[in-house]
């Protein structure tokens, strides 16, 4: 018997008979590939290198469960990626119940998107209390960003003094940069180059992926799993770069009377409905067309101009009907969009937040 073919781009082991199943590919495909002596991609990872193009896959809840209580059962650290401008849209319920007794080391990823001025020890308290709120107990918390490199030598030294000799696991939902910052971390560490294919779309990493780290552990990436609730699963590839921001997040502060309405593109929409005159300000990607109406009118705005002067979504894309939540602040809080970013509201405010069925619309303490 030879060895199972695993495709090179994920890693998991090929397969011809279920399409929609992790390492697929069609049987033409395999002969070929076999036949030229190649490197062989499953259908997903092939088609999003040549064409850019997401399949779908489903990771059951049941099944990432499963294998996170593979771990409980083994002496581990578990590293877990959260995307600090998604911390909502990252958080994995029960994550601390399904690793038992074993340490969670929580890195905040993504920080080159912050205003550069960000106090990490702040980010850092900021962010144990999301987490306390949502029943993890990290054991250290590093914020890095995976995709220019800073602080990743930090986190290394972190992981190795936690880990103290045992296997670590990296989990994370999807789309938090695992990917990107694992490739990090091998070039940090041994010099291997780039053995896992990242891409901006949901649900692209899968199967365990094992490296070898310096002191004879292994570092064992885990597929992400996904969150129905980022707002990434309800657009289009062409719109999804606009909430994976790629560039320092500008905040937008605006001076509102009660009565006054924002638009975040055509994805959200922040109502001012009772309070003083303030200031709130706009964490969102820098192409979001942020525009302010009156609320009286702000129905019919939408109406006429969603996905014309209010993008994303752009061009051809359905626009969809958005979902009202309503709140009554009474501490200076961030009104979070799913993964498309936040309003920074002063107490005292009664707000309304809108976006597509299915995305969550939260308050929380305020990041800044
Ligand atoms: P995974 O699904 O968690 O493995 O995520 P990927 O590594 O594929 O990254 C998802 C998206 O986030 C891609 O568009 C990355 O370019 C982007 N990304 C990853 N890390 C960072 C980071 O540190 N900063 C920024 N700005 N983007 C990142």
């Amino acid at each position: 018997a030879r060895e199972p073919l695993q495709c090179i781009g994920c890693g998991a082991l090929i397969q011809t008979t279920s399409p929609n199943a992790a390492g697929y590919t069609p049987k033409s495909a395999l002969e070929k590939g076999l036949a030229s002596g190649g490197d062989l991609y499953c259908q997903r990872c092939f088609r999003l290198r040549h064409y850019n193009e997401i399949q779908p896959v489903a990771l059951a809840d049941d099944e990432f469960l499963r294998l996170l209580s593979r771990i409980r059962e083994t002496k581990a650290l578990v590293v877990y990626v959260i995307d600090i401008f998604d911390v909502n849209g990252s958080l994995i319920s029960g994550l601390q119940r399904f690793v038992g007794d074993n340490p969670i080391l929580a890195v905040g990823n993504k920080v080159d998107l912050l205003p550069a001025s960000f106090k990490p020890k702040k980010m850092k308290d900021w962010l144990r209390q999301m987490l306390n709120q949502a029943g993890l107990r990290p054991v250290a918390i590093e914020l890095v960003s995976a995709k220019t490199n800073q602080a990743v030598d930090q986190l290394l030294a972190a992981v190795n003094q936690a880990a103290n000799g045992r296997d670590v696991y990296v989990v994370g939902v999807t789309n938090v940069g695992k990917s990107t910052l694992i490739n990090q971390i091998i070039r940090e560490s041994s010099g291997i180059k780039d053995v896992i294919t990242t891409s901006k779309f949901p649900g692209t990493t899968l199967d365990l992926i094992k490296i070898p780290l310096d002191n004879g552990r292994e570092l064992i990436d885990t597929p992400g799993i996904i969150q129905e609730s980022q707002m990434a699963h309800y657009l289009q590839p062409a719109d999804l770069k606009y909430v994976t921001p790629q560039k320092r997040i500008k905040p937008r502060s605006y001076q509102l009377n009660p009565g006054q309405t924002l638009f975040l593109g055509a994805l959200g929409r922040f109502d001012f409905i009772q309070g003083q005159k303030s200031g709130f300000t706009v964490f969102a990607d820098n192409n979001v067309m942020v525009h302010r109406t009156k609320l009286e009118n702000a129905t019919d705005f939408f109406a006429k101009h969603a996905g014309e002067l209010l993008t994303p979504p752009t061009g051809n894309t359905t626009v969809q009907p958005l979902q009202r939540h309503e709140f009554k602040v009474t501490d200076t809080s961030d009104l979070v969009f799913e993964g498309l970013g936040w309003v920074t509201v002063p107490k005292g405010c009664l707000v309304a937040g809108y976006a597509p069925a299915g995305v969550s619309v939260l308050l929380r303490k305020a990041m800044f």
